[in-house]
Parts: structure tokens; sequence; C-alpha cells
């Protein structure tokens, strides 16, 4: 009996679904029979785009959210409220504070009702492996945001979780303490000094999960499953210039475009379609950049997406929110693992500044549900203004506050460039930048 306990997978999701109500009374159906185990000893990535659904996954595992339909076991046991033996790492971890280090690293203890010499012995040695010795009586606000970071793994650690929930852990830091901290993690977890079994990683860093993963799960999106596993065998230290790493991520890169196909009819209710779209702020002047570059030479409208992120200087994961926008507005769409641009997006290459803007402003109003709206609104309004905040809890039918934030972002941004309507800042109205 007991022996057959200790063989029950530390984490197993049977044809999990969530869906999300809408206010008009349909549902988004954000996860669809979704299956993953997590064994001991194995770090597992997930990877997807955004809003396919990862976080959610995530959340149901760590007993935040229930599934909305199927099997959330954590050791053959029903997941119920948060299981004890995971700790989870936020994007940006909400740190007290009034709070020092060392207070913000014992919190986690004092809630399981660890006495005092204990709690204060397992703080500092989580802070003393976590690279923050000599930090202990720091407030949150005297730390770098790498070192911040840094205090919310220790707060994570200090539990000695059997599973480690990562949710982008890396994603809000600048690229070189990014680096540093994630090589440190994986010497940690090589050396067999992180007091954890397993780990599970969103992320959508592909390069990342090639360097710490055992396996990674690629999500698909609308509504968002898993549609492939792909088992990592590279020794550790992974090398990135060695050409099989290389090649994985290439493969890697291959799918998740060959599953970013744009659909041609928006869908009411799925998400990363219709008004639920999406988008990331990405400057007006780094699409166009883009553009021009792969129009010229020498790629002539078609470019490897690793190969040129190489080229322009960036991370890779970065480039793919560029090319996905670009495919979102049919400048260019991503296929195995290639960005290539469409006619349209040849044609804006070739074009004054005044006719850009104009492409541009056509493919928004026709590609992008909300705009299309905004514009309808400040259409029929005879003072032709309207509230940010309308467009907003619009969005929020759809997604999360913090997606509905960017994607209106975005839109503010590019309607700017092509001077389809205005925004003021302060008074958060839209306006019509040419009322007839
Ligand atoms: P990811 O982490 O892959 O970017 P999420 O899991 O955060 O994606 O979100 C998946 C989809 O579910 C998004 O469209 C998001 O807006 C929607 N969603 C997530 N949580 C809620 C919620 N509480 N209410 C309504 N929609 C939600
Ligand atoms: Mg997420």
């Amino acid at each position: 009996m007991l022996d057959q306990m200790s063989k029950a997978p530390l984490i197993d999701i049977q044809e999990v679904c969530r869906s999300f109500p809408k206010p008009s009374g349909k549902d988004v159906v954000v996860l669809e029979n979704v299956d993953l185990t997590i064994k001991e000893g194995e770090i597992v990535g997930l990877l997807g785009r955004s809003g396919s659904g990862k976080s959610t996954l995530l959340r149901i595992i760590a007993g935040l959210i229930s599934p909305s339909s199927g099997i959330a076991l954590c050791r053959g046991d029903a997941i119920d409220g948060p299981p004890s033996g995971i700790s989870m790492v936020f994007q940006s971890f909400a740190l007290f504070p009034w709070l020092t280090v060392l207070q913000n690293v014992e919190l986690g203890l004092e809630a399981k009702g660890v006495d005092r010499a204990e709690r204060r012995k397992l703080a500092l040695d989580a802070i003393d492996l976590i690279g923050l010795d000599g930090f202990e009586n720091a407030f949150p606000k005297e730390l770098s945001g790498g070192m911040r970071q840094r205090v919310g793994f220790a707060r994570a650690l200090v539990v000695h979780p059997d599973l480690l929930l990562m949710d982008e852990p890396f994603s809000a830091l600048d690229v070189l303490t990014a680096e540093t901290l994630r090589t440190d993690m994986i010497d940690l977890w090589i050396e067999g000094r992180m007091p954890i079994k397993s780990v599970l990683i969103v992320t959508h860093n592909i390069e990342e999960a090639v360097l710490m993963c055992d396996r990674i799960l690629v999500f698909s999106s609308n509504p968002g499953r898993v549609a492939r596993e792909i088992k990592v065998d590279l020794p550790h230290p992974r090398n990135r210039l060695d050409p099989a790493f290389r090649q994985l991520v290439d493969n890697i890169y291959a799918l998740m475009t060959q599953r970013a196909e744009p659909k041609t009819v928006a869908m009411e209710g799925i998400p990363g379609t219709g008004m639920g779209m999406v988008l990331e702020p990405v400057s007006t002047n780094i699409l166009s950049g883009l553009i021009e570059a792969l129009a010229g030479e020498p790629y002539h409208g078609k470019a490897d997406l690793p190969v040129i992120a190489g080229l322009l200087h960036m991370e890779a994961d970065e480039l793919f929110h560029i090319g996905e926008a670009l495919q979102l507005l049919r400048f260019a769409h991503l296929s195995e693992g290639d960005i290539v641009l469409t006619e349209a997006g040849k044609t804006f290459a070739h074009m004054a500044t005044d006719a850009r803007k104009k492409l541009f402003a056509e493919h928004l109003l026709t590609y992008v549900p909300a705009v299309g709206l905004i514009r309808r609104v400040l259409d029929e309004r005879p003072s032709h203004t309207a509230p940010a905040e309308r467009f907003r809890s619009e969005l929020e039918d759809y997604m999360t506050e913090s997606y509905a934030d960017d994607t209106l972002k975005a839109i503010v941004s590019w309607s700017r460039y092509a001077e389809l309507f205005a925004y003021d800042e302060n008074s958060e109205l839209f306006s019509l930048e040419n009322p007839q």
C-alpha cells in the first residue's frame, strides 16, 4: 500500500478543462483536455504564446483555482486548496516592503507553525543558498530587481517544497540579471543543493527552456492544450552554441510557429481571436524596422527567426512577440520557424511614411476587432470621444486585467502612429484625430 502511494506521480493532471464565464453568458474555454504528469527529480517547461492558459494551469496545480472538469492530483490526492509541498515564484514577487529580507523569507514558515529558532535557521540557510548573504536586514526597496527576485526564490524555497512552480520568473529582469540568476539556479539544481524535488517552469523564452528543462511541453492556444512534448537529452552544463542545442531550439521554433497560423475568421469567445486578441505593446518603430530588415538584403522577405534574432541582437522571445504582432496585423506570417513577409508587408517596406500610416490604419481596422470597435464608438458619438475605461472593461470580459492593459497600450500606440485616433493620457479619453 505504502509502496503504491509513493509511486503516485507528484502531479497528475488528467483531461483538465477550465473556462471562465463572460458577462454575455457564454464561457471562454481557456484550457481543454490538458494532461500532464510531473515526477520527482525533473524540470518540466511549459512554452506557449501569451493567453494560451499557462498561468491558469499553474494556478490549478497550486490549488488557487479549480478545474471546470477533469482531475488534478498531487501525490494521488485531489488538489483542493494549496497542497503542502508546492511553492510558487511569480514574475515579480510581491514582497512586504515593511519587512526585511529575513522577515520576508521567514513568513512562509510562520504560517506552517515552525518554531522561532528553526525558522531563523531555515531562513538563513535559504538566504545563503540563493546568494543574499549579507542582505538579511535590508528592506526590499534597498535591493535591485534581481536581488528582490532572489528574495522571492528564497521565500519559495525556505519551506523545502517538493515542487517549485515558476511563472516566467526571469522575464521582469534585464537580460544580464536574468542570465545570472538563471545560471545560479541551474547550478544549484545540478549540484543537488536545491531543497526541492521537481520544477515546473512557464516561460516564453525557448532558449531558457532548452537550457533548463528535461522535458518541454508546447502549449497551443484557442483553447490551450498540450500540443507536443519534447525531451531534452543534452547533458549539463548545456552550451547554447552546441549544434545539438541550436537544432533543438530551431525545432521548437518550427513547432510553435506552425501552430500560430492566423485565423482569418475572428471567432467570438475564443481567446486569441476576436475581442480576445491579446496584443503586446511593441513600438511601431520596431515593427516597421523589422519589416524593412526582412524586405532588404539578404532576406528578400523571408528569414529564420533565431538567425535574425541573433543579427538584430534581440532575445529570441522578444523577436517572437514582434513576429506575432506582425502576424496579427497580416504584415508577416510565422511558419516552420521562419518569418515571411506578406504582400502587404513587402508593399509597406517600400512605401513613404504617409502611405505606410494609411496602410497600417487599414490593417488595424480590419484585423484588430478592438480597434474597429473604438472607431465605431468614436464615429457614433457626437463628441467623438470615449473613455478608455469603456474599452478596458470590454477587453476584461475576455482577458485578465494585465493583458487588457497591454492590449490597450498597444492599441493606443499603434493607432497614434496610424493617425486613427488620439488618446489623452491625463483624461484617459480616446478621440477622433480628424473628426469629419
Ligand atoms: P498565459 O499565462 O498562457 O499567458 P493565462 O492563463 O494567463 O495565459 O490566460 C489564458 C486566457 O484566460 C487569457 O485569455 C486570459 O485573459 C483568460 N483568463 C485568465 N484568467 C481569467 C479570469 N479570471 N477571468 C476571465 N478570463 C481569464
Ligand atoms: Mg501567464
